[in-house]
This record gives structure tokens, sequence and C-alpha cells, in this order.
């Protein structure tokens, strides 16, 4: 017996590839055949484990892909699911000693910094070689990049250095539920890039839209867009109208392992924050916080068995949690206990629930939760 058997796993996160084929699709269609995709890859594919989705991403004809740093995209280059030749973006700026694994392994680098790009650019020189970039302009998010005019300045600097291929230039959106924010960074990108182009007589890869603005804002689409979450099945907020529909990618899932009966009164778990009011038959999942079950979701959220909708109570432990069966119940030991995904409880109600998005519940799936791969 191996430790890839089924039955031994406690949580599960099912991963629909099928699913994730049509989100593709729907985004293909929806932003037309001149507009570039980049797929979103970053943090493990949101959960969904990154060299599965890369090499469903590649099977659908994506050749750029944008992970969060170096680390990840390292792991992307050599995890041996691309097979065809990619741009791999990392987002973040790397620090000086991070430079030379850009330039071995081929990645495209985030640049805002004069430094970083001068002595990038010496390494990249020395070994007769040259290292992609993207600069990144703040155009209000507040995290990555220079304000426009001193980014116009570096991208002037940076198409002088030997050692760099300027491959594009990007701004990322605060808020894709705030139209007039958006159309004030957007305008100030168009601006920029505008003022370069027309200067030097050269036009520039630009990209702005992740999936909010992609859905939002056609203009914004420019020559690529970035979407992520869409690509797993969900809007960046559930609020947002959409011409397309995407299907959740991941189903969590668990197992019942235990049932009782208790008394009334009778608390459950620690702290004892759930009492029956009656006696009713409890139900102990297979799952808990070290599974990315948040403990915040203790007493707030509903799980699935067979088809029915049932109350989780109590406060949720590192390795299970309990649900409320009630008085008539004909679940039983082994029957599979849906979380979250496309036949249980909706993600976005249950992140909602606890302050959260589907994002951080997704990246929240832990390592210890078997990933399984259907085609449908
Ligand atoms: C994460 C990220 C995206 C994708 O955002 P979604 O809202 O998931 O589509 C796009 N661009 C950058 C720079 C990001 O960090």
């Amino acid at each position: 017996m191996t430790i890839e058997t089924p039955s031994l796993n406690m949580a599960e996160a099912s991963i629909s590839l099928g699913h994730l084929k049509h989100n593709i699709r729907e985004i293909k269609q929806c932003v037309g055949t001149g507009v570039r995709i980049m797929g979103i890859v970053k943090a493990n594919a949101y959960g969904h484990n990154m060299q599965k989705v890369a090499e469903t991403l590649e099977a659908e004809g994506i050749s750029d892909f944008g992970v969060a740093n170096i680390h990840e995209a390292i792991e992307l280059k050599t995890g041996g699911a691309l097979k065809k030749p990619a741009n791999i973006l990392s987002f973040s700026s790397p620090i000086i000693q991070q430079i030379e694994y850009y330039l071995h392994h081929q990645i495209d680098m985030t640049l805002c910094d004069a430094n970083i790009m001068k002595a990038a650019s010496a390494i990249a020189e020395k070994h007769n070689k040259k290292i992609g970039v993207h600069l990144k302009v703040d155009t209000g998010m507040g995290r990555l990049g220079l304000p426009p005019l001193q980014a116009l300045e570096l991208l002037r600097e940076t198409e002088r250095q030997p050692g760099l291929e300027l491959k594009g230039v990007y701004t990322h959106f605060a808020e894709s539920a705030n139209d007039d924010f958006t159309r004030r960074q957007f305008k100030e990108f168009k601006t920029m890039t505008d003022a370069y182009e027309t200067a030097s007589g050269k036009t520039l890869c630009k990209h702005a839209a992740s999936s909010g603005t992609l859905l939002n804002n056609p203009e914004m689409r420019l020559d690529m867009v970035r979407p992520g979450i869409l690509l797993y099945g969900y809007k960046p907020y559930p609020a947002l109208p959409s011409s397309i529909t995407v299907r959740p990618v991941m189903q969590f899932e668990a197992k019942v392992i235990f049932i009782k009966t208790v008394a009334k009164d009778a608390t459950i778990s620690y702290n004892r924050t759930w009492k029956a009011a009656r006696p009713v038959k409890i139900a102990t999942i297979s799952a808990g916080y070290a599974d990315g079950y948040h403990r915040a979701l203790s007493n707030h959220a509903t799980v699935f068995i067979n088809g029915k909708s049932f109350q989780q109570v109590g406060t949720v432990t590192m390795d299970q949690f309990m649900v409320d069966l009630g008085t008539e119940s004909d679940v039983k030991i082994g029957d599979r206990a849906i979380l979250f995904g496309w036949e249980g409880p909706c993600l976005e109600e249950l992140a909602g629930s606890i302050g959260s998005i589907s994002y951080e519940l997704l990246c929240s799936v832990s390592s210890r939760v078997k990933r399984v791969f259907t085609d449908d």
C-alpha cells in the first residue's frame, strides 16, 4: 500500500483541469485575438499546483506567465511543465544578490530602481547576455514602481543599458471596483507610455489589467492582460458584472470520520463556543486549520455532505472540525464533506463571512492537502 492511495487522503483538493480550460477559453474569447494573455501562476497557482496549471495554460496557447518572485520563476522554469519557449515575469523587484539567477534562468525582471538596473546590466554584460525587463510604474497602488515622471526617466536609461532588453512596461490597479480611481491610474500610465513612444518612435508591450479591469474596462486591456483569479473560476469581487462565466477549478473536500449523538447542553470543541440546544448527531470532519480551513470560520461556515448543507459548529481545530447533523440524518462515516467548490458551499460567501476573499482561502489550502487532478 502506498501513500498515494486515495482512501488515505483526509483532506483533498480536487482540481478540475476541464474547468481551467473552460475559463481560459472564456477569457480568450472575451479579450479577442489582438491581446496577449499572461497566465498568473504565483503562489503555486493560487494553491492549485503551478506545474499542472502552467502545463494546461501552455496547451491552450499561453506563453506568458507571471509569478511573484525569482524563486517561483525558477520553479516554473525548471519544473518540467513548460515544453515550449515562454516568457516568465517575476513581479517582485529583485535584490542585488538575486540578479544572477534572472540571468542564468532567463527570467524577466520587474525593474523600478536605478541601482538595480545598472547592476543587472553590468552582470548580464559580463556574461555577454541580456536580461529581459518590464519597467513598473506606480500610478496609485503604492506597492512597487516609480511614479510616472521618474519611471519615464528610468525607461529612457534602461534602453541605453547594453545588458538589458526592454520587453514591457506595466502598472497595477488598486481598486477594480472604483472606476474613477482606476481611470485616473490608467490615464497617468497612458500619458507616460505615450510620451515615451512618441519621443522614441518605438512601441512597448504595455500591460495593466488583471481580472477586474479586464472584465470591467475593455479599453484598458492594452497589449496584454494579466488574469489570475478569473482563471481559477472567480471574479475579483462577486458583485462585478461579467460577460463571461467561469467555473471554480478547485473543490476542497474532507471526510466524515466519526459520528456521535450528544445530549442537550453538551458543548463542542475548544473553548466550548457551541452548545447543543437539543440532542443531536455531530460529525467530525477530517480537515482543520492546518489544512487551510481557517479557525476564523468557527461557527460561521456550512459544509455539504451528500448534497445537503450542514452547519459547522464549535472551534475549528488543527486537524478536525465538527458539524451539526441534526436529529435525522443518513450521513455515515466515510462520506465526503465538501468545504467549498462546484458541488459545495460558495467560496466567495465563505470568505466573505470572515472578512476574507476567495484569493486568500484558495492560497491557504496547505501543502498537507493532496491535490487530485481531473480532466473534466
Ligand atoms: C496577482 C497579480 C495579478 C492577478 O490579479 P487577479 O486579480 O488575480 O487577476 C496581476 N498582476 C499582478 C502584478 C499581480 O500581482
